[in-house]
């Protein structure tokens, strides 16, 4: 956490918040409004988001199982099988920071070898916007 706080460190508070959260079931780090377009793994043909926020409206966001039969192909297939537009996450463990600002505020991708490197695991960086 101290290693993703310092990289937002700057002159000003470049950062509203950085917390971290560990879940007990695999759950959807979702990328907010930034989710419009979702391909099926399967068979290629689009997925409505409609069907993924409804499906969560119905689940919630812990998943004890990713395998859900898509609409498109009615086929069981893995949630993070599925080809997002914009990134989501399927996670047990999450570090956010809220608010972020600096000249580039995502993380590069040796910014994210070193926070998997420190904690131990792969890393995915989810860009939300609410
Ligand atoms: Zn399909």
């Amino acid at each position: 956490m101290s290693y993703v706080v310092q990289l937002f460190s700057g002159p000003q508070d470049d950062v509203e918040e950085v917390e971290t959260e560990f879940y007990d079931e695999v759950t959807l780090i979702d990328a907010g409004d930034n989710t419009t377009g979702i391909t099926c793994s399967n068979c290629s043909g689009d997925i409505h988001v409609g069907w993924f926020f409804d499906l969560i409206e119905e689940k919630g966001e812990a998943f004890g199982n990713l395998d859900f039969e898509v609409p498109c192909c009615e086929t069981v297939v893995a949630l993070d099988s599925l080809r997002f537009d914009w990134p989501v996450g399927f996670a047990r463990f999450e570090i956010c920071a809220m608010n972020p600002s600096r000249a580039k505020y995502e993380l590069d991708d040796e910014e994210l070898a070193e926070v998997a490197e420190l904690v131990g695991h792969p890393v995915t960086q989810i860009l939300a916007h609410y």
